[in-house]
């Protein structure tokens, strides 16, 4: 059974809203909801085109509600960070008065005994709204909206850009080799592979064939490698802030030619070795967590592979040969 590790990226971005979805996120901000005109239909949120068709709609735009029917609904009994109420809620389509069709939201109606089709709800708003679609909180029961906190008025500045935060998950599989090497650094040792055809070594992480020989390196191929090696390349990451980021001052990722081989771990982390004073040609050993310490399993670029933690400067006098910065791979 192979095993997959699951990796999410999270990045954020500025989309622009165009005239149509600007003026209802504007309005939001005033406690307004709009739709748009599409024949004697009106659609609630507003789009710039027929969805049936895809023509083009004059931005005749129309106030709706804010008071509305609830069409169907369900019920979210553990809500989790995602979602827009940290207590249990229904997500409803809820027909606002004027609209043609349902616009989904959040209902708080405290029990699902309480919610069903032809509940007239209201929207709670927001104190302090930024026109976005959270400016409602959530639609209550009853005809009349109200307002969570201190009702603080809008600048009245249109709304023409949006935060988003993109987010993009994917599995990938993990090679039984790559485990083994893991396992390897909790034993304080780096294994490789050897080529029987051409006897290249590669690291044992990496890959499971020679790609000059197209042979198949399995366990048999495996060999240790040594410990200790010469820094080849290295990059100085200058931390940007943006979400997730938790570093905040320069840090390095250093390549490690291993001795004795032609093996180089790329975008290693280092140890004991400040940022000013990394350079091509020192050399490095290993620096290893305690054999039984708790490792974290997830290993990738740039982090730590089970055990092995980084590289720490060795002492020696570095290496001066001029071919070492072209030791990538
Ligand atoms: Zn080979």
């Amino acid at each position: 059974m192979t095993r997959f590790v699951e990796s999410t990226i999270t990045f954020p971005y500025k989309r622009s809203l165009g005239p149509v979805t600007g003026a209802f996120m504007t309005a939001l901000a005033e406690k307004r909801i709009l739709g748009i005109r599409n024949g004697a239909a009106v659609l609630v949120p507003p789009m710039e085109w027929d969805p049936a068709s895809g023509a083009e709609l004059a931005a005749d735009l129309v106030e709706v509600g804010p008071a509305g029917t609830v069409e169907s609904w369900t019920w979210v009994p553990v809500p989790t960070e995602q979602h827009p109420l940290e207590k249990p809620f229904a997500f409803a389509f809820i027909r606002l008065d004027g609209a043609s069709c349902p616009l989904l939201h959040a209902v708080d109606a405290g029990s699902p005994a309480a919610v069903f089709e032809g509940l007239r709800v209201a929207p709670r708003w927001r104190g302090r709204r930024v026109g976005h679609i959270t400016d409602i909180q959530c639609f209550v029961p009853g005809e009349t909206s109200e307002v969570d906190g201190p009702d603080v008025e809008s600048t009245g500045q249109p709304v023409e850009l949006m935060d988003y935060t993109a987010s993009v998950t994917y599995s990938t599989p993990v090679l039984a080799m790559a485990d083994r090497a893991v396992a390897a650094t909790r034993e304080q040792r780096l294994t490789g592979l050897r080529c029987p055809a051409c006897e290249r070594v590669y690291f044992g992480g990496d890959r499971p064939y020679c790609p000059v020989d197209a042979v198949e390196l399995g366990p048999d191929a495996e060999i240790d490698l040594p410990s200790t090696g010469t820094l080849t390349n290295f990059i100085v990451v200058e931390p940007v802030r943006y979400p997730g980021q938790t570093a905040t001052e320069p840090f390095a990722r250093v390549f490690v030619l291993l001795d004795d081989s032609d093996v180089v771990l790329t975008y290693q982390p280092v140890i004991d070795l400040p940022v000013d004073e990394i350079r091509v040609g020192i050399r490095v050993t290993a620096g290893w967590a305690p054999i039984d310490a708790p490792v974290d399993n997830v290993s990738g670029i740039g982090r730590p592979l089970g055990s092995l933690l980084g590289w720490t400067p060795s002492g020696e006098p570095d290496v001066n040969d001029p071919d070492l910065v072209n030791r990538i791979y």
